[in-house]
Formats: C-alpha cells, structure tokens, sequence
C-alpha cells in the first residue's frame, strides 16, 4: 500500500461524509420532508456543498495529488488506488477549469432556468424557455471548452462526462443501425399490435394492493430489506448512501397497473448494482456504479428484459391476478404479456414503450448535435423536434409542451446524457446474449429461480464498482467491446415473435 495515497485518506473519507449527508438531504426532501421546508434547508445544503468542494480542492490535495502522479508513486499504488486517483482527476479537471466566478453565475442561473421551464411547460409557451435555454446552452459550450483537447468538439466533452466509452463516432453509428433497423419494425409491430386490447390496465388498482404486490415484485427481483428501504415520490428514483444502506422509491396510479410495477423492477435493478458493489470500494470515489450507461444497463434489463417475458411472469402470474380478481380473471398470461409489451408511439419519452423508446433518444442526441456543432437557431427548435418526431415515428406534437418542452434536463444544462439511456439497454441486450450461453435463463425464470442471474452480474459487473470503465466490464465478460447489432438482434427476434412476423 502507498504510503502518500495513506495521506489522501482523511481528505477521502471527509468529502465523502460531506457529500452522503447532502445525499441525505436530498432524499428528504424529495421523500418525506414538508413542503414548506425546502427554501430554509436549501441554505443547508448549500453549505454542504460548499465544504464539500472545499474538502477536495485545496492545496493539500493538490500536493499529493502531484506526488501521486509520479512514476515511482505510481509503481507502489493497486489497482483501485490507482482507479480512484483517476476519479479524483477527473473531478479537480472538471471543477478547476472553470473560473469560479463563472461556476457561481452558472449555478446561479440553473435554478432559475428550471423554473422557468416548469413555468413556459405549463403555459405551453417555449418562447418563455427559449432565451433562458441559450444562456445556460452558451454556459455550457464555454466550460467545456475549457476541457477541450485535440481539436474536439464540446458536445464530446460532456457525452464523456456521462459515458467515456462513447464519443459522436461511435454514437453516430449506433444511432444509424438503430433508425435503419428499428423505424421499420416498429410500424409493422405497430400495425399488429393495434387489436391487442389493453383496456384492463387502466381500471382501478387499490393502491394499498398495489404497494403491496409492488414490494413483493422487489423482494422478488433480489432487494435486500435490510440494506435497503422503499419510500414514494412524485418520480420513482434510487439513491445509495452506500452499499448497505440503498434506497428507492415508487409512484402508484390508481388507474394504471403497470406504471409502479415497472417503475419498481427497474428501481431494482439499479439498487441491485449498488448493493453489490464490494465492502473495499463503497464509501470511496469507485465505490458507485462505473457510468450512466452500465447503470440503466442493469435497471433496463430487469424491468424490459426480464420483467417483461413471459418465463419472468409465469410463477407469479396468479398472484397478481389474485390481488385483483376483478379486474384480471379473464386477462390470460399471454394475453398480459402482449399488453405490457404493446408498442403505442408515444410522443413522450417517460412513457414510451421498449421499441419506440431508442428513436426519442435519437431525436434528442441529433438536436443536441445541432445545437453544439451547428449553431442551431435555438428559436427555430421546435420546429426541428417536430420534424424529427414526423419523419421517425410518425407523429407530430401538437404543442411544445409535449413536445421540445417535456424534458428537465436541458434546463438544468445536462446535455450529453441522453444518449446513456439507450446506451444502457444495448449493453442490458449485449449482457442478456452472454448469459443466455452460460445458463439455462429461461428455466430460471420459470422456477422462479433468481439467484443465478444476480450471481452472474455481481460477479462480473456490479462488485467492480467504477474501477473498471463500460468498455473493460463488457469486455471481460462479453469477450468484445460494446457492440449495437446484440440489442438490434433481441428487438428483432422479441417483436417478431410476439407479433408473429415474418
Ligand atoms: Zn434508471
């Protein structure tokens, strides 16, 4: 062991008590706190946030740091210090680059841009949005640039923040295989899937029952209760102090059955990650999962890959039409199996379903190229949204707010992250086909027999925690690198089963 990283440790272990209680905080307040409480304890949070940079950017940081990066420190170091010294870099390159005077404008304004988009989405009025969208658009452009190396170009700088396997090259022709292939097929599932009568969904569910078989879909799926708790929210989301203490929530609709459940499996799959990741590496800067991307690789897997097959649904079918005799008595298993799996393109990415889903996220990533490398006119947005919208999938929004306007993350400047979403679900495709040669899936899931498919992706994946990258992970497990044409494959062989296709 290195005796200079020793000397990092107290820096190590404090910004990370700093940031779990900000952690904290924020799952308070998007959980159980009052509503009144948020304007007073957000000066809390601010302090917090505030020591917490300061407990890593300093110059006794930076000292060590230096004498890290020599060769004959970097001699002494393993291999997880030598991961979290990477981690640490990447954090002092992105917050030191940027003049702290433009950083406090920035986060200033940030705020104020996300009000003002909840605000135009109301009133359906993007031209509210528009001015606010250029500043923080103007923002961002400058900060990564200050990043920029070898004639790149920004855009490419703020995709790697999210996925640093993944720059335009690679994205441009994931994307083209995906239009070239999916765009097709979805009309002609579409045109099938259209006499699959899904009236049941939207009955009434309890949504006492529905909290209940909710939490026995969690149980089911792997969650361990006594490292983890569930609790509502307006979105479901996860959050992990650390690997014994990792939390998730859900939103029931009374008149919707699947939302929560989805919404649950998928929350699962993320807190699986997390709970798996090593005892060594949690409460460090590797002790998360590795990207955006291998994150929603293990939610999207559980919730599409597994929590909508038939094989998944078939020990516990009757237990969910037991919670609901009324509703689901006449509903057969393969008849449920296609509802949950019936594509209605849907003008709203939240809502769409496994197929549609990648050609919103195309849609996103070419308008933000646009707005990056073409100096697309920010006015005229809309009109580029609706176009794209037409030509994919055939619909047009009939306003801005379900359209240009339904997405948060613009306002908050998080361009780049779009793409992790569908990035996700070709490695969840990619990881499926490994598993499919290893073991018998299939008769897993009909026995109702879990185990071996978490054992399988803590073993390779989760318990690495972020001292691997995408790529390293997919590679060692897979054999090869990330590769599209498996999540293509699974779309096509899936779709054209259920819908008969030939
Ligand atoms: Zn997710």
């Amino acid at each position: 062991m290195s005796k200079t990283f020793e000397m990092l440790r107290p820096y190590l272990d404090k910004s990370m008590a700093l940031q779990t209680a900000r952690s904290l905080f924020e799952w308070d307040d998007q959980t159980t706190a009052p509503f009144e409480a948020a304007k007073y304890t957000s000066r809390v949070v601010g302090i917090l946030s505030d020591e917490y940079m300061k407990s890593l950017i300093n110059d006794d940081v930076r000292q060590i740091m230096n004498k890290l990066m020599e060769d004959k420190e970097q001699a002494e170091l393993t291999d997880t210090e030598k991961a979290i010294i990477k981690e640490l870099n990447k954090t002092f390159e992105q917050l030191e680059s940027i003049p702290p005077e433009e950083y406090r404008a920035f986060n200033e304004l940030a705020p104020v841009a996300n009000r003002v988009w909840t605000k135009a989405k109301k009133d359906n009025k993007y031209e509210d949005f528009a001015p606010y969208l250029k500043e923080i658009l103007e923002y961002k452009k400058k900060f990564a640039g200050y990043r920029v190396k070898d004639n790149k170009d920004p855009y490419e700088i703020l995709l790697a923040d999210y996925e640093e396997c993944f720059g335009i090259k690679e994205l441009d022709i994931f994307f083209e295989k995906i239009k070239k292939e999916i765009i097709p097929l979805l009309a002609k599932v579409s045109a099938k899937a259209d006499a699959v009568d899904k009236s049941y969904n939207s009955l009434k569910y309890d949504i006492d029952k529905q909290r209940e078989f909710c939490k026995f879909l969690c149980g089911y799926v792997g969650f361990d209760f006594n490292r983890g708790v569930i609790a509502e929210s307006a979105h479901p989301f996860t959050m992990q102090l650390h690997n014994h203490d990792v939390r998730i929530t859900d939103r029931y609709i009374e008149d919707n059955l699947e939302s929560a459940m989805f919404s649950i499996i998928h929350e699962t799959g993320h807190a699986l990650y997390e709970m798996n990741i090593e005892d060594s590496l949690t409460q460090t800067p590797v002790g998360g999962g590795t990207s955006m991307g291998m994150h929603e690789a293990q939610s999207r897997f559980f919730e599409n890959i597994i929590g909508r097959s038939k094989a998944f649904w078939e020990p516990i079918y009757d237990k969910l039409v037991g919670a609901y005799p009324d509703n689901l008595t006449n509903i057969t298993l393969d008849h449920f199996i296609k509802g949950i799996n019936k594509p209605a393109s849907s003008l709203i990415r939240t809502e769409a379903d496994e197929l549609s889903y990648p050609l919103h996220i195309i849609i996103r990533y070419e308008t933000e190229k646009m707005m990056f490398m073409e100096d697309a006119d920010i006015e005229k947005l809309p009109e580029v949204w609706n176009q794209k919208y037409k030509d994919y999938m055939g619909i047009s929004p009939k306003d801005d707010a379900s359209g240009i306007l339904q997405d948060t993350h613009w306002s908050w400047g998080e361009f780049g992250y779009f793409p992790s979403y569908a990035i996700g679900s070709a490695i969840a495709s990619q990881l499926y086909y490994k598993m499919l040669e290893v073991m018998p899936l299939e008769q897993y899931l009909q026995e109702g027999n879990l185990t071996p498919i978490r054992e399988f992706l803590r073993d390779s994946i989760h318990k690495y925690g972020a001292t691997k990258n995408t790529n390293q992970l997919l590679m060692e497990v897979t054999g090869e690198e990330f590769n599209a044409d498996y999540y293509i494959k699974y779309l096509k062989e899936k779709y054209e089963k259920l819908y008969d296709i030939v």
